[in-house]
């Protein structure tokens, strides 16, 4: 059976990593996709951990071979999801989360119209920069760059068909897990797994 694409977006701080990375640790059966960027590495941040971090023309490479499913320009940096994981993964009816930007959200939902979508968001402006401080990754002004951007990339909370605020994370991990259970549960793909049990029930 085919497993599930599911896509998480969300403003730079408003938690996606640390949601998805808890969600993926409590679900058997659903992984997450690591992408490849040419972002400088973040401290505590392992190279095929975290990211697949390459070099510019590593990403050209890649691009010219036709290798990522989606890729876009976010921040100033190159971020990419390779087909081949992500498709092998699929086939093996396995589920699969990819944390990326709106803008590759939208070419993965013109090839894939069954993906489903998640955007997540802070409980306030207050939050979600005291959050990118508290982080303690990033420089002042790159904090400053992505709250700058961070109202246009919220606008495009729309386009997603769940919508999750993150304030208190227990609460925020708990709908994210009730999104993938309804998700699973859907007849169309219960009335595969469950294909033995229907045959005699109605036999
Ligand atoms: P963070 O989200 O603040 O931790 O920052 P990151 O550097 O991890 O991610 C930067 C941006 O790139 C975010 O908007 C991600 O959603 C996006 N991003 C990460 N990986 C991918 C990817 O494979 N493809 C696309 N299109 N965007 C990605
Ligand atoms: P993103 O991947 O969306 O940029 P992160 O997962 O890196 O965000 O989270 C940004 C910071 O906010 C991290 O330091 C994280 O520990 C913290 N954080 C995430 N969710 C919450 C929450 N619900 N309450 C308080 N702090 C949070
Ligand atoms: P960070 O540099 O803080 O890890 O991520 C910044 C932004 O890049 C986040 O919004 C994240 O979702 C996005 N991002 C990370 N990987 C990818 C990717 O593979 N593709 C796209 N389109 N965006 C990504």
């Amino acid at each position: 059976m085919h497993g599930t694409l599911f896509v998480v977006s969300a403003p730079s701080g408003a938690g996606k990593t640390s949601l998805v990375k808890a969600l993926v640790e409590s679900t058997p059966g659903l992984h997450v996709s690591i992408s490849h960027t040419t972002r400088p590495q973040r401290p505590g941040e392992v190279n095929g951990v975290n990211y697949h971090f390459v070099s510019q023309s590593q990403f050209n490479e890649m691009l010219e071979r036709d290798a990522f499913l989606e890729h876009a320009e976010v921040f100033g940096n190159l971020y990419g999801t390779s087909n081949q994981s992500v498709r092998d993964q699929l086939q093996e009816g396995k589920d699969i989360i990819l944390e990326i930007d709106w803008q590759g959200a939208q070419q993965v939902r013109k090839q894939s119209p069954h993906a489903v979508g998640v955007f997540i968001l802070p409980p306030s402006k207050d939050v979600l920069q005291q959050r990118l401080v508290g982080r303690g990754q990033d420089s002042d002004s790159v904090i400053n760059g992505r709250m700058a951007q961070s109202a246009e990339q919220i606008s495009h909370y729309v386009e997603f068909d769940y919508l999750i605020i993150n304030d208190q994370f227990d609460t925020a991990l708990a709908e994210l897990k009730s999104v993938i259970q309804s998700q699973r549960l859907r007849q169309a793909q219960q009335s595969i797994r469950h294909k033995a049990l229907l045959r005699s029930l109605l036999s």
